[in-house]
């Protein structure tokens, strides 16, 4: 029978920076994976290209039912950290914007510094290994496995959230939570697209498919994000939609301003005295494109020459461009989120060292817990904090 000090169960972002941590320690690290690569979501991630960090981390960019909870992990494992550990391996990287750190090159360079960290540690890394019961044996835990039994004193969860099955996402870790007595926090699909079914709202994004609006504010119950839009076959994504994606429920309105940074009745007033005799939608071209013009005009408001509108005609067009107010049908659900929202309540787990304070011994790291970040590089500073701070302790 195998028996390592440490069982970690996936071999992702968060179980991978714990394993190579506790084995640095000296502990002896079994790290399992029942997928047949590690770090599949590494891989797919930030287009291929790994936003692995932001540099303006800090807990206002995450979501939790206790929002205290990341703060003690963040702080002692930051932004930082990991970006000296990807200097170290030389992984070369840039800033593409507001802080996201992207590689250079592929992915590949993340996932491929964790593995090497992991086998210089020594962790005993098992991929193609499924979990088919743990119970507790003295003060530690049994596993069965495809790989036989297998006890440990440690045992880490790290099997991440709902997102993408198809990359090996499973409810396993929220399962063993609820046997170890947990509550769990409702989950759902959290950084996804809209889609919309409402006729109008649903051909408008068809025929605009693929356009993206720079800029525009999105907004939903408080909440706000200036970033790009994209019009969908499906309804809207874009890094706007997605962020406001995890603040929104069923039934919401979300509001969208095209133009932030217009005034748009004063620039509508200015246009009528202006160019009186030129149509509204070829103004609107000179600011999106002829096509969203034509498609606007065509759905939201008649176009006519400038002179041909009364001030109350211009108001409303204002108002329609600047609180665009839509209700999403729903959201494209976890075959595309990036994250789940919810999961293992934090009130439960220790802050400090991630550990069940219903079963010693047992710990949490990365997306399985109710703790999500924004867009941005959030969610692997996340995973790398919490597994980082678990691996102190096991
Ligand atoms: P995961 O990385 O999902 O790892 C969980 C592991 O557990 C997997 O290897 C899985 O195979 C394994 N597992 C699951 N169930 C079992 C089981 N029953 N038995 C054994 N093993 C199991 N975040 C960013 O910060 N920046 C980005 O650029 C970014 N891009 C993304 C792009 C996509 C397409 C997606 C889907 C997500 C992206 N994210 C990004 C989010 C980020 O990938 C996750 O938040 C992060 O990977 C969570 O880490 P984790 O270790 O908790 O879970």
């Amino acid at each position: 029978m195998l028996s390592p000090q440490v069982v970690i169960i996936g071999a992702g972002a968060a179980g991978l920076m714990c394993a190579m941590t506790a084995a640095a320690r000296g502990r002896r690290v079994l790290l399992l994976d029942h997928a047949n690569k590690a770090g599949k979501k590494i891989l797919m991630s930030g287009g291929g290209r790994c936003n692995f960090t932001n540099m303006y981390c800090e807990p206002g960019n995450f979501l939790s039912h206790n929002p205290h909870f990341c703060k003690s992990a963040l702080a002692r494992f930051t932004q930082w950290d990991f970006i000296a550990l990807v200097a170290k391996h030389g992984v070369p990287y840039h800033e593409k914007k507001l802080g996201q750190l992207f590689c250079d090159n592929k992915s590949s360079d993340i996932l491929g510094m964790l593995l090497d960290e992991c086998q210089q540690a020594g962790v005993d890394l098992r991929l193609d290994t499924s979990v088919s019961a743990i119970e507790r044996a003295g003060s530690g835990y049994r596993l069965t496995t495809s790989l036989g039994a297998i006890a440990c004193e440690s045992l880490v969860i790290a099997t991440g959230g709902l997102s993408i099955p198809t990359l090996g996402a499973s409810g396993f870790g929220y399962q063993v939570a609820r046997q170890f007595g947990h509550e769990l926090l409702p989950t759902r699909a959290g950084l996804v697209p809209f889609t919309l079914t409402d006729p109008q709202l649903k051909t408008l994004c068809t025929e605009l498919s693929g356009t993206s609006v720079e800029d525009c504010r999105v907004s939903c119950n408080g909440q706000s994000f200036l970033e790009n839009i994209l019009f969908t076959h499906r309804g809207l994504s874009g890094p706007a939609i997605l962020q406001i994606s995890s603040y929104w429920q069923p039934g919401d309105t979300v509001s969208i301003d095209l133009l932030p940074h217009v005034d748009l009745p004063e620039w509508l007033l200015e246009q009528q005295r202006e160019r009186p005799n030129s149509e509204l939608k070829t103004l609107m071209g000179e600011i999106f494109t002829k096509k969203m013009a034509g498609l606007l005009a065509e759905h939201w408001f008649a176009s006519k020459p400038m002179k041909q509108y009364t001030p109350a005609e211009l108001k409303a067009i204002a108002e329609r461009l600047s609180d665009w107010q839509l209700v999403p049908a729903g959201t494209e659900g976890y075959r595309t989120a990036e994250v789940t929202l919810g999961g293992v309540d934090t009130r439960e787990v220790s802050s400090k060292t991630m550990e069940s304070l219903k079963s010693p011994g047992l710990y949490f790291v990365g997306e399985v817990l109710d703790v999500t970040g924004h867009l941005g590089g959030f969610n692997f500073q996340w995973a790398w904090a919490s597994g980082y701070a678990a691996a102190q302790y096991v």
